[in-house]
């Protein structure tokens, strides 16, 4: 007997209102075919229609498109119905009795066709029964040429038909595609040990679990034995490449039995980055395998690189990550100081505070390396929070031992400027400490200032208002709009050392200097030159009026203990020199 078809929903694309009726007729007394008869939604141009497919395309079960919409020339509604959905099976609606159309619409991916004279009931309903049933079948057997039948992932041609895809796609992007291959450690000792079926059913287990972990635009195939391979696109740096990595290591760690034995399974994974490897799709999949036999050997661990610069880096930058938030809270980052001097005088005025991570290796990290990972993160805030307490607790001892201090300038980042508490957290430390606001300044950059308006201006209206300075850091690099400049409660403009650098060579470089110097003394703030290396940029920058010097010139960030004397022996120095003066006078 034949099974009952349940009610199938098939969308009318059509703009005849006459067509439409007599196709409505047609369905509703060709019903008797099916129990449930069927649910039909009509649309009246091909927009509407490519629409509804795009909304809900899994819920339509067959179209029926007319040939003559007002808005689509020729087979262009065809094309665009598969395109939106070339699962569901579409059937020509065609005027004239012309077998020519009909044949083309059939080469362009129709279904079946019909001519509207003549619908009978009966034939509409046959032709939309054989034309579900087609499809089903072509799906099904479109699946089954390109899936691997033991773990139901894509099959090696599948696979590589997808990176292709892939490939094309982050051609026209800016973004980053990456091969992630991986295998199954000692599948050999297992299938040995417990036999075949043991080892498909770990097989099958790692292919389940691994695609369930990944994002919907990933593809995942099993391209031979136990060799698994993954293209993951739209990535925005070879670093995400080995989250994905980490990932497939975390999901199989946590396989234990399989198959009622104890296998607790481990995986190798290479991997090779598009376009930073800007190769032919199967030469990216040797290239992960490379560095997957590189794991394999176990050198330098279960996941490699296919490129040894990026291997590096992300190896790096992953134990940053890994190590970053414990020695955050374990106290293993500090500030040095680098002394701010008088230009004219070269007393010492202040000091920026620069933060600097001793690992547990004793290796000292500097800030380049894992500031731009505590901000993607979110550990900035936390740091932040820690270095201003130890510079607090620092000045707090100086005051304490009777040596006289002078500020210190702390970098905040832009992911601090957009926390609403970041102000009132910095008063608080201060207040807590027991010491002056304005032994505190902090440095944010141009672009921190514009990214954040209006929290940024609303934190630093109140650190000015209890007297913390404000600088604004690298200026010249980025983009502040003057009339901002004007509005906000600045204290000191930063020239970026980049043209510290250049002024004595580059004239463009020192006009720069020139209208950053003139600029801030119209509008009332300090300038500080920074990264001053020699005597010549000393006298250019004294010649424009700059205010503050910093830079290796006068001395490199140092330890606080360092610090503490240059302020001992720079107090003891202002001494002697004012008895000197003092002594002169009275000569
Ligand atoms: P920055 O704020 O522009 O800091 C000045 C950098 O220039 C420091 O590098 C300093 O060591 C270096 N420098 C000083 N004098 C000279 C010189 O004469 N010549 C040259 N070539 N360089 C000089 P450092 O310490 O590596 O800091 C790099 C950046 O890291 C800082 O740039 C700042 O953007 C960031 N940073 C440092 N500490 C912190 C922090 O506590 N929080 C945040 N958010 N960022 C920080
Ligand atoms: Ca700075
Ligand atoms: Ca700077």
């Amino acid at each position: 007997m034949q099974q009952p078809c349940p009610a199938p929903t098939i969308l009318l694309i059509e703009d005849n209102p006459g067509d439409i009726r007599l196709t409505e007729i047609a369905l509703r007394e060709g019903g008797g075919e099916t129990e449930a008869g069927c649910q039909l939604a009509v649309a009246t141009c091909l927009r509407d229609g490519v629409e509804r497919l795009d909304r809900n395309g899994e819920a339509v079960d067959a179209v029926l498109l007319d040939i003559g919409l007002p808005d689509a020339n020729g087979f262009d509604g065809l094309i665009a119905i598969r395109n939106a959905n070339g699962d569901v099976p579409v059937i020509v609606l065609t005027g004239l009795s012309d077998h020519a159309v009909a044949t083309e619409a059939l080469r362009h991916g129709a279904s079946d066709y019909l001519e509207k004279a003549e619908i009978r009931p009966k034939t509409l309903w046959r032709a939309i029964r054989y034309a579900i049933e087609r499809k089903k079948s072509e799906t099904e057997l479109l699946r089954l040429a390109n899936t691997d039948p033991l773990t139901g992932l894509l099959n090696r041609r599948a696979f590589f038909e997808q990176l292709e895809a892939a490939l094309d796609q982050t051609r026209r992007s800016e973004l980053a595609c990456a091969v992630v291959v991986f295998d199954v450690d000692k599948l050999k000792d297992v299938n040995d040990l417990h036999g075949h079926a043991v080892g498909d059913s770990l097989l099958v287990e790692i292919a389940r679990r691994v695609k369930a972990g990944l994002r919907r635009t990933d593809s995942i195939g099993r391209l031979g034995g136990d060799e698994f391979a993954i293209v993951a696109p739209n990535l925005r740096s070879a670093n995400a490449a080995i989250e994905i990595a980490e990932k497939i290591r975390r999901t199989v760690d946590t396989i234990r039995v399989v198959a009622g034995v104890d296998l607790s399974p481990s995986v190798s994974i290479g991997i090779a980055v598009f376009p930073m490897d800007d190769s032919p799709a199967d030469v990216l999949v040797s290239h992960a395998d490379m560095a997957l036999y590189k794991s394999k050997a176990r050198r330098g661990g279960p996941i490699n690189y296919y490129d040894q610069r990026m291997d590096r880096a992300a190896k790096a930058r992953h134990v940053i990550k890994k190590n970053m938030l414990g020695d955050i809270s374990g106290g293993r980052f500090y500030l040095e100081y680098q002394p701010i001097v008088d230009a004219t005088s070269f007393a010492l005025v202040g000091a920026e505070g620069l933060a600097r991570w001793c690992d547990a290796a004793g290796k000292v990290i500097a800030p380049g390396e894992f500031i731009p990972i505590a901000e993607e993160t979110g550990w900035i805030s936390a740091l932040g929070r820690n270095l201003l307490a130890g510079a607090c607790g620092q000045i707090r001892s100086l005051l304490d031992d009777g040596i006289p201090t002078v500020p210190v300038s702390l970098n905040v980042s832009a992911a601090q400027c957009r926390d609403h508490s970041f102000a009132l957290q910095l008063v608080n430390a201060v207040v807590e400490a027991g010491i002056e606001p304005r032994a505190i300044n902090i440095e944010i950059t141009e672009s921190t200032l514009i990214r954040n308006v209006e929290t940024t201006v609303r934190n630093l209206d109140l650190l000015k208002s209890v007297g913390i300075g404000i600088h604004i850091d690298d200026f010249g690099t980025g983009y502040s709009s003057l009339s901002l400049l004007k509005d906000l409660p600045l204290d000191a403009l930063k020239i970026d050392r980049t043209f510290v650098a250049d002024m004595t060579r580059d004239t463009g470089a020192r006009q720069i200097v020139e209208a950053i110097a003139e600029l801030s003394h119209k509008l009332h703030f300090r300038t500080i030159a920074e990264g001053v290396e020699n005597d010549q940029q000393i006298g250019l920058l004294r010649r424009l009026g700059v205010d503050h010097l910093q830079g290796y010139r006068f001395s490199r960030p140092v330890r606080f203990e360092k610090f503490r004397d240059m302020l001992r022996s720079g107090a003891a120095a202002a001494a002697g020199s004012t008895t000197t003066a003092r002594q002169q006078r009275s000569a």
